[in-house]
């Protein structure tokens, strides 16, 4: 892609933008020249999600008080069903929004685990996200189960000849990410869990960096489980509850860790055993967060409106542009690629490596109104979220950077990292 003829080229990117009208959905401070390329960090928030926990509060909880609880009781299930459809390629009975991430992937792992008892191995790969591997190893640990990770490289992602080497008739799980958290390379869905499949294994995708970024079908593929959460591309707000998905036959034969009321059969009966509730409803613990629940229905159906068809044609498209700028004007400065060149191999961000990553991003992010994200050891991450990010974001943001770079900016910033990167 020939990007010599400067802003103008984003700006008739932005004319012929099918999407570019839903910027206006979200909080955009208008006198602002923020450069926001975090979307993938921390979606910007719709202002519709905005009214919905307003009234969530107010009405629902102000006004309604408990009897609110009687619409409230479907909350998981009715917000799953729209996730679902839309962005997830699921029926309706087989997801449901309630928990953290960490805490919907302890519950599925264990229950996994459980139904190939005769199997002693999980799978994940080194460069999974640090939740995933900690909560697995923790899960093996108490099992005596053995935790086997595979290398994925971690600009590349993860070969699928080295999955397929590492599972075999002792393996009981693989979890693994759709989109790697790094380096945004794509795992084929289909053909890892056609490889787990063969091997008789389970699969659990984590799908934290690909809901609302790619187009998902659980269901045509066949898969088996998954877990995702809701604040990044689908912008329902810090710490929102996560998605958690089952397979619908096979719901009814799992048996969920933590046995709370929430997922009891007949809960205000108050029984005095715990006994699952059937199908998927048995993956509930105690009482959902339901400001959060409602936020994620909401901006799931904005990002519906939209199509995931289409954000997915954009975000290709933005970071084809983006990875062209920065060959232009990154490269000689010492940046490299660091995702896969291909588009059809990536999500929807872009990582650049340069050995002064850490000062750079705190140099754009203090000096310069750009924010990206640094990635340990020395990468920085860049995630146009296609539903808001214009072209002229992108332009401007490596332009900055650029200018950071060139005139040497980030060398009055410390080599030492902050709390949270
Ligand atoms: C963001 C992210 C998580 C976060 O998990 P939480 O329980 O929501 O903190 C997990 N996995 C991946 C791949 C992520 O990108």
């Amino acid at each position: 892609m020939d990007v010599s003829a400067g802003r103008e080229q984003a700006e008739a990117l932005d004319a012929a933008d099918p999407v570019a009208a839903f910027r206006d959905r979200f909080v955009v401070d208008d006198d602002s020249d923020l450069v926001y390329l975090d979307g993938n960090s921390l979606g910007r928030l719709p202002k519709a999600v905005a009214g919905r926990l307003d009234q969530v509060v107010r009405d629902e909880w102000g006004h309604g008080l408990i009897r609110s609880w009687d619409d409230w009781i479907d909350a998981p299930a009715q917000a799953g069903e729209v996730l679902g459809r839309h962005l997830l390629g699921a029926r309706p009975d087989e997801v449901l929004v309630c928990d953290s991430v960490t805490v919907n992937l302890y519950k599925l792992a264990a229950a996994a685990a459980r139904a190939r008892p005769e199997r002693r191995v999980i799978v994940t790969d080194d460069d999974n996200f640090p939740t995933d591997r900690y909560v697995l190893a923790g899960l093996a640990e108490e099992r005596g189960l053995e935790l086997r990770l595979i290398h994925a490289d971690i600009d590349a992602g993860l070969d699928l000849g080295t999955l397929a080497a590492a599972v075999d008739d002792d393996t009981a799980l693989v979890c693994l990410s759709q989109v790697a958290y790094r380096s945004g390379a794509l795992l084929d869905m289909a053909e890892v869990t056609r490889i787990v499949h063969d091997a008789g294994a389970l699969v659990i995708w984590d799908l934290c960096h690909s809901v609302g970024a790619v187009p998902i079908e659980l269901d045509a593929v066949d898969t088996d489980l998954a877990v995702g959460c809701t604040y990044k591309y689908l912008n329902a707000g810090p710490g929102a509850p996560a998605f958690c998905y089952v397979r619908r036959d096979f719901a009814d034969s799992l048996r969920q860790p933590i046995w709370g009321w929430f997922g009891g059969h007949e809960q205000f009966e108050m029984g005095p055993t715990y006994r699952p509730a059937d199908g998927m409803a048995r993956f509930l613990t105690g009482t959902p967060p339901i400001a959060g629940i409602r936020a994620v229905q909401t901006s799931a159906e904005l990002l519906a409106e939209a199509g995931i068809g289409a954000l997915r044609a954009k975000g290709v498209a933005m970071t084809e542009y983006l990875v062209a700028l920065a060959d232009a004007w990154l490269e000689p400065l010492g940046f490299r690629l660091a995702s896969p060149r291909d588009p059809a191999q990536r999500g929807s961000h872009v990582t650049l490596h340069h050995p002064e990553a850490w000062r750079i991003c705190q140099a754009l992010i203090q000096r310069a109104k750009v924010i990206p994200d640094y990635r340990t050891p020395d990468r920085l991450r860049l995630g146009p979220a296609p539903i808001y990010t214009r072209y002229v974001d992108v332009w401007d943001g490596l332009d900055r950077l650029r200018r950071v770079v060139e005139d040497r900016v980030y060398e009055e910033y410390s080599a030492e990292p902050t709390r949270v990167t």
